[in-house]
């Protein structure tokens, strides 16, 4: 049934395989699957898509909502935790399922994509909240919406005058990069700004067609931003970080967040400690350029919202002075002694 991981697994996991996507939904575009070298056992694409049955390995820390959504969530497709903005989430499918996905058990039901009423009350709940300054849509992956929708959503944020900016967060442009056509990108067109935040974990992600379909929203005028999730034998390590930073950037994609991995279920062969991600962030500054630069946050389990965990350079003032570190690891007084 599965055919498309068969080649890729060994032949006596099988049947454990076969029931780990029973619970968590398997699917790769042939885009991706196309980038799989079989005779790489750590190939990045392969670990982020290809089943395994490490995923049936539940940590007692892990939860089915590991960031807290439905605590926040007042009517169904939002999740409103910060007062300024929503998430509005119309699908929950995707062109491929991320083995490590934060929403893993939410993903790939083609049943919760909303219903015309549901998405009624989505936005009467927008308009009703006049506080909500931006919409972020994501899903699911909102990108696998045929463009004449997408087209509505934002016609229909469009006329909400509270709403100024409109976000999508998608991994379509690298994993399915033919969905972004002309129409797609005529689609996306509003006299508010329309931003479009990449999801995206290795530079093998950016084949020639993710940079066109990226390079085509750039020229459209929308501006780009990047989340990466620091991923275990995937993008730990400053070589694939820094190059994948260096990606972004020559794709016009300014590098926003990188994420601590959540407690989602079945997903602790995928995190790295925080000192790890703190120790990474550090080999980036300074060595590499300003705008390579994310932030690293973790989203607080139970609802919290993210947080910033970057290493800290600064020690508390004593006396109105304190100490500072360099990107070099060397320390300083500051205000400097006379
Ligand atoms: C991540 C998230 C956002 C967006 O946060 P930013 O820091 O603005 O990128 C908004 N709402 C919810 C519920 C989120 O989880
Ligand atoms: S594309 Fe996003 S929502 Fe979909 S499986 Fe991957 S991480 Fe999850």
């Amino acid at each position: 049934m599965h055919n498309k991981y068969r080649k890729f697994i060994d032949e006596k996991e099988a049947p454990t395989i076969d029931k780990v996507v029973e619970q968590f939904s398997f699917r790769i575009s042939t885009h991706m699957l196309n980038q799989i070298d079989k005779n790489n056992q750590n190939d990045p694409i392969a670990k982020q898509f290809i089943p395994s049955i490490q995923e049936l390995n539940v940590t007692p820390e892990e939860r089915a909502d590991p960031i807290g959504d439905e605590l926040y969530s007042p009517v169904n497709g939002i999740v409103h935790r910060y007062p300024d903005r929503c998430l509005l989430t119309p699908v929950h499918v995707c062109p491929v399922y991320c083995r490590f996905c934060f929403r893993k058990e939410k993903v790939g039901h083609s049943s919760a994509t909303l219903t015309k009423e549901a998405l009624e009350a989505a936005f009467d709940y927008i308009k009703q909240h006049k506080e909500i300054w931006e919409v972020i849509i994501t899903g699911g992956d909102p990108f696998i919406l045929k463009p004449v929708t997408i087209q509505t959503l934002i016609q229909r944020l469009d006329e909400i005058e509270h709403v100024e900016t409109i976000r999508f967060h998608t991994r379509v442009p690298v994993v399915e990069p033919h969905r972004i056509t002309e129409t797609m990108i005529s689609a996306l067109k509003c006299n508010k700004p329309v931003y479009v935040v990449l999801h995206c974990n290795h530079p093998a992600e950016f084949t020639n067609e993710a940079k066109a379909a990226c390079a085509a929203l750039v020229d459209a005028g929308i501006p780009m931003l990047s989340q990466t999730i620091l991923l275990k034998d995937i993008n730990n390590n400053i070589e694939t970080l820094s190059e994948l930073m260096r990606c972004f950037i020559r794709n016009r994609i300014k590098p926003y967040y990188l994420h601590q991995g959540d407690l989602a279920k079945g997903t602790s062969h995928f995190r790295t400690s925080i000192a790890e991600g703190q120790a990474l962030m550090k080999q980036l500054r300074g060595r590499f350029s300003g705008i390579c630069q994310p932030t690293y946050v973790l989203d607080i389990p139970g609802g919290y919202g993210k947080t910033p965990i970057g290493p800290n350079y600064l020690s508390l003032e004593v006396e109105g002075r304190c100490q500072v570190e360099d990107f070099q690891g060397n320390i300083h007084t500051y205000p400097p002694e006379m």
